[in-house]
């Protein structure tokens, strides 16, 4: 009997749903409206432009600019990040014969040993074979999984995000990390500071479409400094714990508990591996983690440390006679298949 060839692994446009970007230009709309009011209609009055020098309130003033040049650069860094996260691609399983899923009858030769020694993989499924996807006709790296939305397979797929119209994995994880981390600053900022402007405006009565505006801005950077400031503090959990969305929610369904990702490398080496190599660059949209994004076993993670300690205890057990083979180790760290990575 012949067997189905693996789907053909077209590469679709990137952007070719434009009802997509709907999320997206709901987020530009805040932004620009957050903008327009915390600049408009809070900063530019602080600045008294319409009273004579010797008549301004001096300390009101120099709190202005402060608050102006704070928040543009906070404002500029965000939205780098924000363009960054949409155009980056998040990272493929690469066009490699490695990683091509053959057909049935050719699987037997392809499952050579020695190759996948090579590749070092630790996620496998629960028959012992290497993972594979069904869709992309490709085997699948560790951390890797098919989006349903992106219609590929991303690598180190943290999860799909409907606001940046993208997947955050492996190549765009840090801008993503770093958006959150400006959108916190720039919501609290807003939050705090404006508060005096709407107080001012509500005592002396201001023109309606002004306190409105005061207050709806208000209103609506509270609400998102509380959300994006839980959302950011739960992805600096999930960084120091080597882990993705998905490999949390994997863990919460199997009810393993969260200490102790596979690819845990201690807090310095996990910051390293979402922020980029260079400290000075982490806050900043520049120097992404290196690598290829395959492979996530160093000498320090978590796997390979206990994979050692194993080996010890076992040559000690049983004399120096037979060394366990490492991999079978790996049966609690490995994933199922298709994970419905949403
Ligand atoms: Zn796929
Ligand atoms: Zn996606």
């Amino acid at each position: 009997m012949k067997s189905v060839d693996p789907p053909a692994n077209k590469t679709r446009p990137r952007f070719g749903e434009p009802a997509k970007f709907l999320p997206v230009l709901f987020v530009v709309g805040i932004i620009s409206s957050l903008y327009c009011i915390y600049v408009f209609h809070h900063c530019v009055p602080m600045l008294q432009h319409k009273l004579a020098p010797a008549l301004r309130n001096q300390a009101m003033e120099q709190r202005a600019l402060i608050q102006l040049a704070i928040f543009h650069y906070v404002t500029l860094l965000l939205l780098i990040c924000y363009i960054r996260s949409i155009m980056i691609h998040p990272g493929e399983i690469p066009n490699d014969p490695l990683w091509n899923y053959p057909a049935q009858d050719f699987r037997a030769d392809q499952n050579d040993p020695e190759k996948e020694a090579k590749l070092n993989l630790q996620e496998q499924k629960r028959s012992g074979e290497r993972r594979n996807c069904k869709w992309c006709g490709k085997y699948k790296p560790d951390r890797c999984h098919h989006c349903r939305v992106c219609r590929t397979c991303i690598l180190k797929m943290d999860h799909h995000c409907p606001w940046i119209y993208n997947c955050v994995g492996f190549r765009n994880h840090k801008y993503f990390f770093l958006l959150l981390f400006y959108a916190v600053i720039a919501c609290n900022l807003i939050a705090f500071t404006m508060f005096e402007s709407v107080q001012r405006s509500v005592d002396a009565n201001a023109p309606f479409m002004s306190m409105f505006a005061l207050l709806f801005g208000e209103t609506l950077s509270s609400f998102l400094a509380i959300l994006v400031t839980c959302f950011f503090g739960f992805h600096i959990w999930l960084m120091m714990k080597a882990m993705t969305t998905i490999e949390f929610c994997e863990k919460s369904m199997k009810q393993s508990g969260y200490d102790g990702s596979a690819y845990d490398q201690g807090g310095m080496q996990n910051i390293l591996g979402v922020l980029g190599p260079n400290p000075l660059l982490w806050l900043l949209p520049l120097g992404a983690p290196t690598g290829d994004g395959l492979s996530y076993v160093g000498e320090h993670s978590k796997l390979t440390v206990d994979m050692a300690a194993n080996q010890r205890k076992k040559t000690r057990s049983r004399g120096s006679k037979r060394s366990g083979g490492g991999r079978g180790s790996g049966d609690e760290y490995s994933s199922t298949g298709e994970t419905g990575a949403s």
